[in-house]
């Protein structure tokens, strides 16, 4: 018997509700929590070598008294260490409890990336670590350490250690060459070695692949009949003549593709890709238009609060002069809004109905629901997609993704969906120049930013998202902050917002930005959505190392907007996956190497959407697999009666059975 979360070693109430917020719910799903990169903590580098920017291990002993400085906000620790051939300074950030560790004489292993300060080499918050060998790295949750993490999967490890039933067939274990659950397991976390760790990650990320295909392919849907249009031809045109731009060819394409699903007797599912930029917006509206034109309501479902607000201002504009009575629904309303909003989806008082995910919550009734758009699909699980479809009639469903995938891959992974393409940008967007910083030019770039700062431009700096305790080699925001404030850019009004600022807090922020009042905006990725400022030319990104190729090419659509020349700064060691982005702006050949280079898991967008274990994406889930799993899941299903098939199916139905709810197998 599984034991329950809470029962583990180190979960406490708080760890609990922090573990569920990131949705680690059971023992398994924390087993399953798959680390997002390892830590070679096996070869240590001499000081002596050390070189900026690049993250190393280092064994040292620390020589002086341990001092602390405060400057604002941030409490500076700093200490001087030694491995015998030469002495550098580590410094942290608010992190007061680490000066107790750091006692003269004390033996050290330290990993993470040495910076230029003031011309002097220093460590900059390295992690203390306590094993050598191959570590694991998680995605940050908040409220967990990294090394509470750590050491809560450890002892959810040892509570079941060697107890997880072998569910996956032996015939098919055989025929694959994968290894043994309980083994793979424990070393997909705790690896022995480089070849355990390639041997466990196979084996989880096919299981996980192949009953992600069993449940696509068990609810796969196609032919089913729906609700069906009746408009004239030039229903279209009206609606484009209505816009404050002419569309361009390749809008008007798509629309035609939607318009012809529409007026099928066929339930529409089409996904429409584009890249940041190619005027999404505008054919959801123009669907959102003819569903009202022919008496039904539409919804439309952002991933952000943010977002969604952005539609319902730009609906309230376009949709509202054709009659098309336009509500918000978001989880942040009163309790007292939340009802008239309920009430006014189920009169029929609105006809298109703008919001997150608080569209597809219990309660929520539509009067008669003839189309449902979901935007940014990427960030969505298929479970959320298919539940607002279910809100109506088998209403038609459109879903857009700036995320090009390429079709292959989509018929795999969407095999539900028919695809339309986006390819082609509105005219006079300029391309975004992109080049790579080391450490070594940083100071270069501030001299650069100066000036622009000088000419009117403004700037956004991101930072990845990280816990303080886990600041190895990234920088949080905060400290980025700090410094560009008191010793980069001193003479610069620099702002800073993140995800824990109150929505009130950072929504005066940006508009401090939008308006002008700030040269240089720090923020965490939270804001990646919404922000639209002309005026903003330049884009700095912190451990540009640590996106995604395909996130990278989002951040950098936020700039490019206006009249000037843009500029996008990938803050990173030079190497040959940043090199690709400096060579192109089309967001498709970004996918597509963005998938070469990392596993098309990756694409799953594993991290909004849970459809798929935590680091599968990392996981040498590479396209081969993926055809692999798909074809076996597609042999199964052809015999679904066989003792292979069954047990996989029943592994599906297990795990992703808040989806396959209701749907039978046959
Ligand atoms: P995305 O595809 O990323 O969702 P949006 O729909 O937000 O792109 O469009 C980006 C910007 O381009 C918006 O400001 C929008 O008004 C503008 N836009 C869209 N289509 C056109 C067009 N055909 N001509 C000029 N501007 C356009
Ligand atoms: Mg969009």
């Amino acid at each position: 018997m599984e034991p329950t979360l809470s029962s583990i070693r180190g979960i406490g109430p708080a760890r609990l509700k922090a573990l569920n917020e990131a949705g680690i719910f059971t023992v398994r799903d924390l087993a399953m929590f798959l680390p997002r990169e390892y830590r070679d903590l096996s070869r240590t580098t001499p000081l002596g070598a050390l070189q900026a920017g690049v993250p190393t291990a280092v064994r040292v002993r620390v020589t002086g008294e341990v001092r602390e400085q405060r400057a604002k906000k941030l409490l500076i620790t700093k200490v001087f260490v030694t491995d015998g051939s030469d002495v550098v300074a580590a410094v942290w950030y608010n992190q007061p409890w680490l000066k107790n560790q750091l006692v003269k004489g004390r033996e050290l292993l330290l990993y993470g990336k040495a910076e230029w300060k003031k011309g002097v080499l220093h460590l900059v918050s390295p992690t203390i670590e306590q094993n050598d060998g191959l570590v694991p790295v998680y995605r940050a949750i908040p409220g967990v350490p990294a090394k509470a993490m750590r050491a809560t999967v450890e002892a959810a490890l040892d509570a079941c250690d060697g107890s997880w039933p072998e569910d996956l067939p032996e015939s098919i274990r055989r025929r694959y060459d994968l290894c043994e659950r309980n083994f793979a397991l424990r070393n997909a976390h705790f690896p022995t070695g480089q070849e355990a760790l390639a041997a466990a990650r196979k084996r989880l990320a096919f299981e996980e692949l192949l009953l992600y295909q069993t449940a696509l392919s068990l609810f796969r849907n196609t032919g089913r009949e729906g609700v069906q249009f009746h408009f004239e031809d030039d229903a279209l045109e009206e609606f484009w003549d209505r816009l404050p731009f002419a569309p361009t060819n390749a809008q008007r394409r798509v629309m035609r593709e939607v318009a012809d699903d529409l007026r099928s007797r066929r339930a529409m599912a089409r996904m429409v890709q584009g890249d940041v930029g190619s005027g999404k917006t505008a054919i959801a509206f123009a669907a959102i238009a003819l569903a009202h034109r022919c008496g039904y309501q539409a919804a439309l479902m952002a991933p952000t609060e943010v977002l969604a607000r952005q539609h319902y201002d730009g609906a309230k504009e376009i949709l509202e002069p054709l009659g098309c009575r336009v509500g918000l629904l978001t989880g942040s309303l009163t309790p007292k809004q939340h009802r008239i909003a309920h009430e006014a989806i189920r009169e029929g008082a609105w006809d298109a109905i703008i919001g997150t995910h608080a569209l597809i919550t219990e309660g929520v009734e539509y009067r008669n629901l003839g189309l449902v758009v979901t935007d940014e699909q990427h960030r969505f699980g298929v479970r959320q997609r298919t539940q607002l479809g279910e809100k109506g009639d088998a209403p038609n469903v459109l879903v857009m993704s700036a995320t090009p995938i390429p079709r292959t891959l989509s018929l795999i992974l969407y095999g539900d969906l028919d695809i339309s393409i986006v390819d082609e940008l509105p005219p006079g967007r300029k391309p975004v120049a992109t080049r790579i910083v080391p450490e070594s030019k940083r100071e270069g770039l501030y001299g650069f930013l100066r000036e622009e700062v000088r000419k009117g431009r403004q700037v956004y700096v991101v930072c990845p998202l990280v816990e303080e305790s886990e600041a190895v080699e990234a920088l949080p925001a905060e400290q980025v902050y700090e410094d560009l404030r008191t010793i980069h850019l001193p003479d610069l009004r620099v702002e800073l917002v993140h995800g824990r600022m109150k929505p009130r807090d950072k929504d005066a922020v940006l508009e401090k930005f939008r308006a002008g009042e700030a040269d240089v905006l720090v923020s965490t990725t939270v804001i990646e959505v919404g922000v639209n400022v002309p005026n903003a030319t330049i884009m700095v990104i912190e451990n540009a190392e640590r996106f995604g190729l395909a996130q990278l090419h989002q951040l950098r659509g936020r700039v490019g907007r206006g009249a000037h020349e843009s500029w996008c700064f990938l803050m990173a060691e030079p190497n040959e996956r940043l090199r690709f982005l400096t060579s192109t702006n089309d967001g498709f050949r970004v996918a597509q190497k963005d998938m070469e280079l990392r596993g098309p898991g990756e694409l799953f967008g594993t991290r909004q959407s849970g459809a798929i274990a935590e680091g599968i994406g990392q996981m040498g889930s590479d396209a081969e697999m993926l055809k692999q799993t798909h074809d076996l899941a597609r042999e199964l299903l052809a015999d679904p009666e066989s003792e292979d098939a069954r047990a996989v199916i029943a592994l599906a139905q297990a795990r992703f059975a808040d989806r396959l709810d209701g749907i039978a197998v046959n």
